[in-house]
């Protein structure tokens, strides 16, 4: 499949993906899009930014504009990805009279979607909470649900969120498509695919679970107290936009109104924020009115900022995945991107860690031991780097 007209999709779609920009599938997209066609289950593992939206929903899309009593259901992790879920879903189907598109996620008001769902829309974007609520409320029902998509799935079982994944499948009929779309094959989540998917297509895309490969990686280590200090000469060195993440709200808010004293264009997004705060900071970033974004690891997944260039890891990521996660927000679709991460003495386990289980080489500690402990020749600020083989 080389062009999107190698496939036969409903024609109605091609303005919705002309006015995306998409000419040619990628190869997720060339791999998954067929198969969904097909009405078989589809268990995908992909990248970070190798076009998985378009692969689930390309083909879903098409299948409602055929079958008009259909309806489709897609799960996210975090309200930021659900949105942008559905805003790509919209414009996918913009010529499509009979689609629309309600976006269920909490911290919005649930009285305008209360009207959303009066108006009986086919798809339906959501978190597995808020979808909950609704379900109990019984302000819709998913009897007519013939594809079921769980984006991030090993997210969605990080979060904690297998009870209400339990309580929703009920509602659904069995007669369905379910496709899985997971970064990592986790033997949760091939318990998950087992629970849930019937015989489901495999497709496996790049090397999962790891970095993507055109990111530049690099670290500095150096002093906790001397963290601010070295961002912000980080900052001046690079041009384009940043993503700076911290392991706490509170640190988050911190260095934010740090920056902003030195005259940054910063904007912020962290679980404390209320969800039009969110919004906003995301899109003064996407258009350009915010350089830099400080950010939590809600931010790490599913944010599509494609002009990214550079990751900066103030602290490191408390969950191993989560750096792969948040370097992903760097380099989409073959871009090239880099990330820098600062390493505390305390931190230099953690580095080791993911340093080992990631692969990453050329960016050995330097004057620490294997076993994360320092000597004193370690000290100070360093930078090393891999600058000839990016992996
Ligand atoms: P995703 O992995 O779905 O978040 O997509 C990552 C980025 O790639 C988004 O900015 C998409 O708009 C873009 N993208 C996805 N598929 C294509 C395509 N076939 N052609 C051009 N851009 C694409």
């Amino acid at each position: 499949m080389n062009t999107f007209k190698d496939i036969e999709l409903a024609d109605e779609l091609y303005g919705g993906l002309s006015a995306l920009q998409f000419t040619k599938p990628t190869e997720i997209q060339a791999k998954v899009i067929p198969q969904g066609m097909s009405g078989q289950d589809v268990m995908a593992c992909a990248e970070t930014g190798s076009g998985k939206t378009g692969a689930y929903g390309i083909p879903l899309v098409s299948r409602l504009i055929e079958d008009p009593e259909m309806m489709a259901l897609v799960l996210a992790p975090t309200r930021e990805l659900a949105q942008q879920i559905a805003e790509f879903l919209r414009q996918l189907a913009k010529d499509c009279r009979t689609i629309s598109t309600v976006c269920l996620v909490g911290g919005a008001d649930i009285r305008k979607q209360l009207r959303a769902l009066r108006k009986n829309p086919r798809i339906v974007v959501a978190t597995p909470g808020r979808l909950t609520d609704h379900l109990k409320r019984k302000s819709l029902e998913l009897d007519k649900t013939g594809i079921l998509v769980l984006d991030e799935g090993d997210r969605m079982l990080d979060m904690g969120f297998a009870p209400q994944l339990n309580e929703i499948l009920k509602f659904l009929p069995k007669e369905r498509q379910t496709s899985l779309f997971t970064a990592t094959l986790s033997e949760k989540i091939q318990k998950l695919s087992k629970q849930y998917l019937n015989k489901p297509v495999k497709v496996i895309v790049g090397e999962v679970s790891k970095p993507v490969s055109s990111i530049r990686q690099s670290i500095v280590q150096l002093g906790f107290k001397e963290k601010d200090n070295h961002v912000v000469d980080e900052l001046n060195q690079r041009k384009g936009s940043v993503i700076v993440f911290l392991r706490t709200k509170y640190r988050t808010d911190r260095l934010a109104k740090y920056l902003k004293g030195y005259g940054f264009a910063v904007d912020l997004i962290h679980g404390g924020r209320t969800q039009g705060q969110r919004n906003k900071a995301i899109r003064n970033f996407k258009n350009g009115k915010s350089r830099i974004l400080c950010a939590t690891d809600v931010a790490a997944r599913g944010i599509d900022v494609p002009q990214v260039e550079h990751v900066i890891n103030f602290d490191l990521p408390m969950m191993d995945e989560d750096y792969v996660h948040r370097i992903g927000r760097t380099a989409r679709n073959g871009a090239e991107g880099e990330a820098v991460s600062f390493v505390t003495p305390e931190e230099h386990r953690t580095w080791q860690t993911l340093a080992r289980k990631y692969k990453i080489k050329g960016v050995e500690l330097k004057g620490v031991s294997r076993d994360g402990s320092s000597n004193k020749k370690g000290r100070g600020k360093k930078r090393s780097e891999e600058s000839e083989h990016p992996f």
